[in-house]
């Protein structure tokens, strides 16, 4: 009987093939705890932060000819269209405009552009300050690099099947061992991958899928999905039977307890076989939701699977509200968010709260400075005087950038009056600035802070410093606000900086 002690165990030990294989076909009871267990996981290494990405799907036409896909070679049925670069460009501002922060191009493989014309696109959406993921096939390792140094960070190529003869039975002409081996070149050449199985292909057993699953722990790939079969019109597999929508939930729970902290998207033939699988998917522990801005006059005819649901941006946004999480960016997520501002502007509270939430470290520079002075705040004014306060935080707060990851630290009033501090700040993080109205400020005024000791003081430091915090970006006014909803501020601050 699967439950949560059978899973804490395992957690612990690591999934036993046979464990895997259990998760995979248990019952709608132990299910429960399997999806809970899921979740946990997922906040160990998240807190409640989901992403939220574009597609455009640029081209159809295709040189291969699996068995399941309406865009194979030989199927007559389907419109094959590329899109200009105008239209690709001007779905990416759409995308940024929205607060999108991550775009991804996806095309079948085709031959009808050169290299060169993508990596300018790339080159072109990296400057909209967007993350840019590819999804465009199998291709020469040169036109990677060329890829990558546009801007491209990560890679999607799905395996589909880690059972060597099912795969070569619905991809006919290409082979397994040269997938994983396409998968390893993207890695080589310096990209973050993802792949995932084709869950509900004809001769598809549970124990191919717990292959499927290590062979995705043995890649180590960033990014893991699963898309559950639909038939598409015009291919060998047309009048087969979907997929198991419960199956794929569970495959999804079973990548994130196996997997920990790989970005899973809730794809969307979850929810084109089920309304609310997208949510479902949430509940087993994915993170992730694309936003399809393929324009609709084109968009029937990127025919993975026949009448397709395509996720709009309400949509998108609703399933991450409802699964109780809160939409960040995947470049705010490798970057330490420094919240900056005047003192009681609530740095500490506000952003003990956003790293809570957002599930990563946090870190009072002032407490670190008390750490490595061996006394208080006031102490070290005192006694050391405030040029010796100064070099302590600059210590500090380098030596926490320059260690980079994530985390969210609260800086003190004056941190980045320094030019060096502020530099590196503004290099190396994701600034994010909390004011507050003067009578706010004044009425949170309490004990502490030696250069804000009482009214006066306070109103002289505002006034000295108000042309540097009008200079640093990422406002949030804190006016009248809760801790939450300021480190929600913070958070939707750090998405759009990042
Ligand atoms: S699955 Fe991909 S490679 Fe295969 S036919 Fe469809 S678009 Fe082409």
């Amino acid at each position: 009987m699967i439950d949560a002690k059978w899973l804490d165990e395992r957690l612990g030990a690591g999934f036993s093939d046979g464990d895997l294989l259990a998760i995979l076909e248990c019952s709608d009871e132990e299910t429960v705890s399997v999806f809970e267990a899921a979740r946990r996981v997922r906040a160990g290494s998240f807190g409640r932060r989901a992403y939220l990405r574009a597609v455009i799907e640029f081209s159809n036409n295709c040189r291969c000819n699996c068995h399941y896909c309406g865009m194979r070679k030989d199927n007559r049925q389907v419109e094959r269209f590329l899109l200009t670069g105008e239209q690709i460009l001007a779905a990416a501002r759409t995308a940024r405009g929205n607060g999108i922060r991550t775009f991804f191009l996806q095309s079948a493989e085709t031959p009808d552009y050169p290299a060169a014309w993508l990596a300018d696109l790339v080159r072109e959406i990296s400057s909209m300050d967007m993350a840019v993921l590819l999804c465009v096939g199998v291709h020469d390792p040169s036109d990677l690099d060329l890829w990558r140094d546009a801007g491209a960070s990560k890679f999607i190529l799905k395996h589909e099947s880690a059972d060597p003869e099912l795969f070569a039975r619905v991809k006919p002409g290409l082979s397994l061992e040269d997938r994983i081996s396409e998968l390893k070149t993207l890695r080589e050449h310096g990209y973050e991958i993802g792949s995932g199985p084709l869950l509900g292909l004809p001769g598809q057993t549970p124990s191919t899928l717990v292959a499927d699953l290590r062979l995705l722990e043995e890649l180590g790939a960033e990014m893991t999905s699963v898309s559950v079969f639909l038939p598409a019109r015009g291919t060998p597999f047309e009048a087969l039977p979907p997929g198991s929508v419960d199956l794929g939930l569970r495959f999804v729970a079973a990548m994130r307890l196996l997997l920990g902290n790989t970005l899973i998207p809730a794809t969307s033939t979850f929810e084109r076989l089920r309304p609310g699988g997208q949510l479902g998917c949430f509940e087993a522990g994915a993170n992730v939701i694309t936003v399809n801005m393929t324009p609709p006059p084109v968009r029937e005819s990127y025919e993975l699977y026949s009448r397709r649901f395509f996720v709009s941006l309400e949509h998108a946004r609703s399933v991450i509200r409802s699964a109780g999480l809160v939409e960040f960016s995947e470049r705010a997520s490798s970057k330490p968010i420094l919240v900056a501002g005047p003192p009681f502007s609530g740095k500490t509270t506000a952003g003990a709260e956003a790293a809570r939430i957002l599930g990563m470290p946090f870190v009072d520079l002032d407490e670190a400075v008390e750490r490595r002075a061996g006394m208080p705040i006031p102490s070290v004014f005192e006694k050391l005087g405030e040029p010796a306060f100064r070099a302590l935080e600059k210590e500090c707060l380098t030596e926490a950038l320059e260690a980079g990851g994530p985390l969210v630290m609260a800086l003190g009033g004056g941190t980045l009056l320094d030019g060096d501090s502020l530099g590196l700040a503004l290099s190396k993080a994701v600034v994010v600035t909390l004011t507050a109205s003067t009578d706010t400020l004044l009425e949170r005024l309490s004990a502490g802070r030696p250069l804000a000791s009482d009214r006066r003081a306070l109103l002289d430091l505002l006034a000295e410093r108000r042309e540097h915090y009008e200079g640093l970006p990422g406002r949030v006014d804190t006016t009248g606000s809760s801790p939450g909803d300021s480190a929600l501020g913070i958070i939707a601050a750090a998405v759009a900086g990042s």
